[in-house]
């Protein structure tokens, strides 16, 4: 598949299509006498938030303002084809636009995202759910503008999703960051690795690494303006610059931006086992701006399952590098992702799951169920496994690997720890939540005596020393000693 790089002249088009749309929109505005408002629902990954961020960057520079009210003028569906349910979700929720167009004849909507690679989710969209004006594929987002005015000015269903792979400079690009303190930046887009149950490669095409030197300026401009924690985000990070002649590696990036001064926290999403070196977890050992928090996604814990997964390691290389990360990090935490069910899969396979877990004993993690998704290779297997049984393992898992969490959890009890402030909890007014460097949840509050008079939003993004005073089965609870930026 062809690798197109963007180009100045293209961004200079859709900076034109902008200033069209800009008119546009005034103009919708003026009529109503309101400013004109968006809202994307995002579903899925954090890549999918990043892109979200860069839909709303585009939208906000058109003059429209965000809504958490989902009746907006403006409305895009980032939609994610990992998990089943994530497919159901946007068609329930899409329905509902019918008589919210018919109420405001003026309202675009858009559906993006990794769904629409696949042909049979946007025939479904042409067939039943004719009031969507836009429809387009993740590696087509810089251009959203050119398309979104497309749409607008042949009052017909745009539909914009080719076999082509792009790399766009993302510095070029406008981003509407959710979070005060915290950017999220992709150095790489799609995957070469083909896991036999995902759909990813097929819907953000191969790897494509990012400028070595675009992403360190981009890394010091955000330093900065004040971002506290930065995700370096990718489908497999590990594999950053393989693409690219191999000259600049992950953990060179990862060294370069550790050593930027002004960052709290580093933190990089996701790693594969099988391209994750020991360098990486010497250079996280190393630097305090990085966190000591590893996601490590070991889908399956019994080798032929891992082989049929197509995942290119085995289960002791697996632990291997689990250990080194034990030894060289002892403070540090593992989180993971696991799939149970996988078709073909044994009592025994199983029993090597739930053993590996043991082993590791994971901070975190993230479980599945199998579910098929069309298009993949596993989707076609013939030994897929009865729901029931599915349903049985997933729920003995669960069993194992919540009380690990809640050991983990346990073992932060007394201890003081640095968290980074996210602000107001959602259980009360007078909690505030944030995460340790690990990446443990940690729910505490501000002892009067402290004579802390920032409100829990102005404290966002600060960092404080708390601590902890009880364990629940997901999170920690705690009391703040200190704010540390004071
Ligand atoms: S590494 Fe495997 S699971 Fe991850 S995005 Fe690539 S193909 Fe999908």
């Amino acid at each position: 598949m062809p690798i197109i790089k963007v180009t100045e002249e293209d961004f200079k088009k859709v900076d034109l299509a902008v200033s069209r749309l800009t008119e546009y929109f005034n103009a919708g505005a003026m009529e109503l006498r309101r400013p004109l408002t968006y809202h994307i629902k995002t579903y899925g990954c954090q890549l999918n938030e990043s892109d979200s961020e860069k839909i709303a960057g585009y939208l906000e520079e058109m003059g429209l303002v965000e809504t958490d009210d989902d009746k907006a003028d403006v409305v895009f569906f980032n939609t994610c084809s990992i998990r089943e349910n994530a497919d159901d979700r946007l068609f329930g929720n899409l329905g509902v636009y019918k008589s919210l167009k018919k109420q405001n004849r003026k309202m675009i909507i858009a559906v993006c995202g990794c769904m629409m690679k696949v042909q049979k989710n946007i025939d479904k969209i042409k067939k039943s759910y004719p009031f969507v004006d836009l429809i387009f594929d993740p590696q087509q987002l810089h251009l959203m503008p050119i398309l979104l005015l497309k749409s607008l000015d042949t009052r017909k269903l745009a539909v914009e999703v080719e076999d082509i792979d792009y790399i766009a400079d993302d510095n070029r690009m406008h981003v509407a960051r959710k979070r005060r303190f915290r950017a999220l930046v992709p150095i790489m887009y799609g995957c070469n690795n083909f896991c036999t149950y995902c759909i990813v490669p097929f819907s953000r095409g191969r790897e494509r690494s990012r400028d070595f030197d675009e992403i360190i300026s981009q890394m010091k401009s955000l330093a900065k303006e004040g971002y506290k924690e930065v995700m370096l985000l990718g489908q497999n990070v590990n594999s950053y610059g393989k693409d690219l002649g191999g000259d600049k590696t992950f953990p060179d990036l990862l060294e370069a931006c550790a050593k930027i001064e002004g960052f709290s926290r580093i933190r990089f999403m996701t790693s594969h086992p099988k391209d994750l070196s020991d360098k990486v977890i010497d250079i996280m050992a190393r630097y305090d701006s990085i966190e000591t928090h590893l996601h490590l996604p070991c889908q399956s814990g019994s080798d032929s399952v891992l082989k049929r997964m197509n995942r290119h390691y085995t289960r002791e290389q697996f632990l291997r590098t689990a250990h080194l990360f034990r030894e060289k990090i002892p403070e540090g935490s593992i989180s993971t992702d696991i799939i149970v069910g996988f078709p073909g899969e044994t009592e025994e396979d199983f029993e090597d799951t739930l053993s590996l877990v043991k082993e590791c004993r994971f901070d975190s993690a993230f479980t599945f169920q199998y579910s098929k998704r069309p298009g993949t290779k596993a989707a076609e297997f013939e030994d897929q496994i009865p729901q029931e049984v599915v349903t049985e393992r997933f729920n003995r898992l669960l069993e194992i690997q919540n009380a690990l969490v809640f050991e983990s959890n346990k073992n932060l009890v007394g201890k003081t720890m640095e968290v980074l402030i996210e602000g107001q909890s959602g259980t009360a007014a007078d909690i505030l939540t944030g995460r340790t460097k690990c990446n443990h949840l940690v729910n505490f509050t501000i002892p009067s005596e402290l004579n802390i008079t920032k409100t829990s939003d102005e404290l966002e993004g600060y960092l404080g020393m708390v601590r902890i005073t009880a364990a629940k089965p997901y999170s920690v609870e705690g009391i703040l000693e200190c704010l540390k930026d004071e």
